[in-house]
């Protein structure tokens, strides 16, 4: 990466280190120097020769190699590094040794502590982690960050590059000195951080390059006198720079570099980069310092992540809370939208959403036309299958959307929820581009093919400047990414909506079933009606009036009660129809039947007992008694004024009154005679058994 740790697979496999400290390779015991930095007398002032010869006791003295031997001993690395004095080229200096094991040897690395005022030191770390802990967001984090790990180490620029999805850097954060040029929001493509490059900080969270002009120092002998390789110097912090790297940074006019890692639960999250514009020869504990402030911001981070996720979810429970009042009521997803579209455009960065259920949709906001919302949906249902949300942040690379007016939407986030069995809804959040203007340090994968590779010049002052200035990438066609809480948010949401629409199907089944349920009501009592009553008149039927009959007739059995049977027939009534029509004829046996009911008491019944023949029970009624209504109805149907017929009707009537014994059969019997009787008799009459 251009600002700094672009390494190649050879490198770390190399034999050289940087002359900031001597380096030493020992035997898995600890009794034997394998191999030593051919700048080892300048460091700790014993030449390679008799530290090869002699072993780790010459090097550390006895004391101090027995210590290493037992620290080491079933353990990967020191527990700490070993502080000690030594007199060299006359001058007494005080190093730190570290050591740790790789493979079956163990390397030791030797750093000349420099002074630079390390009970300071203490005191400026605790400043800046107290300043990390009130940073209440991000920013401010990242910002104290910066300061505190420039107020550290005196770098001419400090830097937090954090990485995307897709492994380019961003600079988020950044402090920096006087006429030193700015990198914030400056994009280095994923290329400069090649797998190789973020395992290492796997290994070893820290690169320190004081100085990249520095010649590197080799190995001696270059390789393992044993296995005959090169040593693996992965994890050392002194393993030299490869050219290539060299060459980049003096590009970028970057003359030293410490980088520390930012981890993340799931690997390499971001980078703190600090250039110096000279050579900056750093002490091991200020180096260390920045390194805990990295950690604990970089903990402090991910908590302060983690709180806004929190918060953020709060909000969507706060808007499942408001949603679930709305269980018990029928909403349509239009009256839904209109109470919460506001606050879901909010909750998810929108512009526009839309509820689209079979039969019905509802929308807020910005959002594409109904047809196309149907078409949509449609495609959704046919391509997207699994239960989680369906988003883009670049409709316009859609295949399955494509060809739709989707009009200003750019991004779109489509959850769906079960209605019923087969059918579903469909949650829509749509988004507005987010045009943007990134500057790239170098080409990202996907715009290489858009020009032909640079040729920088190394030594032109402004070449930095050039660089970003190229590589301008002009965003459109895209809008804010989808993050990962409102995926979740989104269906939490729908897992409501689901909930809601479910019940209102049910409100909507159980509203159907009682309207069916009065129907088929409505049904039985019309059946029943038909069933007892004369279509035509409105009056008893036979079957209806036979009943009663039998009921009255037992009534006279037990009580002794008086009954009396009228029966009737219009007269000459085939006269009125073949003279007037049929039509008439009907209106004269209902007219007949209504006025018949206005003479006739609660008590008696009035019954058609076929054509035009009628029927009266009078309950309680004597023969007299029958007489006397029985001449009454006479008079009132001779009386009846009838449209169309001026002529009017009359009817003959026979009457008889229960006598003990007496069948249903035989009552009739004796009415029907006495009518024939009163038909024989001239009509018009009333006649008794
Ligand atoms: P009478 O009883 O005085 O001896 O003479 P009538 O003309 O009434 O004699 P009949 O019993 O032979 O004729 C009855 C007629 O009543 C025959 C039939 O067409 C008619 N009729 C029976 N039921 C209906 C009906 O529901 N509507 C109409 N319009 N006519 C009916
Ligand atoms: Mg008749
Ligand atoms: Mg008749």
């Amino acid at each position: 990466m251009p600002i700094g740790t672009r390494d190649t697979s050879t490198t770390a496999l190399s034999s050289s280190i940087q002359p900031c400290g001597a380096l030493l390779i020992l035997d898995a015991d600890v009794g034997r120097v394998l191999q030593a930095s051919a700048n080892l007398a300048s460091i700790i002032g014993i030449p390679v020769e008799q530290a090869l010869e002699e072993g780790p006791q010459a090097v550390f003295g006895h004391e101090l190699a027995r210590r290493l031997r037992r620290e080491l001993t079933g353990r990967q690395r020191l527990s700490g590094a070993l502080s000690v004095k030594r007199r060299v080229a006359g001058k007494l200096t005080s190093l730190q040794i570290d050591a740790r094991r790789s493979g079956e040897q163990v390397i030791v690395e030797i750093e000349p502590l420099i002074r630079n005022g390390s009970r300071r030191l203490l005191a400026t770390v605790n400043t800046w982690l107290a300043r990390i802990a009130e940073a209440a967001n991000p920013d401010d984090l990242l910002d104290a960050l910066v300061s505190g790990v420039r107020d550290l180490t005196g770098h001419d620029r400090v830097l937090v590059c954090g990485f995307d999805a897709d492994g380019h850097g961003t600079v988020l954060a950044e402090q920096r000195g006087a006429g030193v040029m700015s990198l914030l929001h400056m994009r280095f493509p994923a290329s400069d951080f090649p797998p190789r490059t973020r395992e290492l900080y796997d290994l070893v969270p820290l690169r320190n390059v004081p100085d990249i002009s520095a010649p590197a120092v080799e190995l001696m002998p270059a390789r393992d006198p044993k296995a005959g390789a090169h040593p693996d110097l992965s994890s050392s912090l002194l393993r030299s720079i490869s050219p290539g790297q060299r060459d980049y940074l003096e590009r970028l006019e970057v003359a030293a570099l410490l980088s520390i890692a930012m981890h993340a639960d799931n690997g390499l999250w971001g980078l703190v980069l600090c250039h110096g514009m000279s050579p900056h020869p750093l002490s091991p504990a200020v180096r260390d310092a920045a390194l805990s402030l990295t950690h604990m911001a970089t903990q402090r981070l991910f908590l302060l992540k983690a709180r806004s996720e929190a918060r953020y979810l709060q909000r969507v429970q706060d808007s499942r809370q408001l949603l679930g009042s709305e269980r018990g009521e029928l909403v349509t997803p239009a009256t839904l939208l209109q109470r919460h579209g506001e606050s879901w455009l909010a909750l998810f960065r929108a512009h526009g959403v839309a509820l689209v259920m079979p039969g019905h949709e509802g929308a807020f906001g910005e959002v594409p036309t109904s047809q196309v919302l149907q078409a949509l949906v449609a495609r959704l249902e046919d391509t997207h299958h699994h239960p989680g949300p369906w988003s883009s942040h670049a409709l316009g690379e859609a295949p399955q959307l494509a060809g739709l007016d989707l009009r200003h939407a750019t991004g779109l986030m489509a959850v769906s929820f079960p209605l019923g069995e087969t059918l579903r809804g469909w949650l829509l959040l749509f988004r507005a581009e987010q045009r943007e203007v990134r500057l790239w340090a170098g080409l990202p994968g996907s715009m290489r093919s858009a020009g032909p590779p640079r040729a920088l010049a190394p030594g032109d002052g402004s070449l930095l400047v050039k660089l970003f200035s190229e590589w301008r990438q002009e965003i459109q066609g895209q809008s804010l990414p989808w993050e990962r809480v409102e995926r979740l948010a989104a269906m939490d949401l729908a897992e409501d909506l689901a909930v809601i629409a479910s019940a209102q199907e049910i409100q909507r089944l159980n509203e159907r079933l009682r309207s069916e349920q009065q129907a088929l009501a409505e049904a039985n009592r019309r059946l029943e009606h038909l069933a007892l009553f004369d279509p035509l008149t409105q009056v008893w039927n036979r079957y209806r009036i036979e009943q009663s009959m039998d009921i009255e007739l037992s009534a006279a059995e037990r009580y002794a009660r008086p009954l009396a049977l009228l029966l009737f027939d219009v007269d000459h009534f085939k006269e009125v129809n073949d003279t007037h029509g049929h039509e008439l004829g009907d209106r004269v046996l209902s007219s007949l039947a209504r006025e018949v009911e206005q003479v006739l008491r609660e008590s008696d019944f009035l019954g058609r007992w076929g054509g035009e023949e009628f029927v009266v029970l009078a309950t309680n009624s004597d023969l007299e008694a029958g007489l006397g209504l029985a001449e009454r109805l006479r008079q009132r149907i001779a009386e009846l004024e009838i449209g169309g017929l001026p002529e009017g009707v009359t009817i003959s009537i026979g009457v008889a009154a229960w006598r003990p014994g007496d069948t249903r059969k035989r009552l009739l019997a004796r009415a029907d005679e006495a009518m024939y009787r009163a038909k024989a008799a001239g009509r018009d009459r009333v006649e008794a058994e």
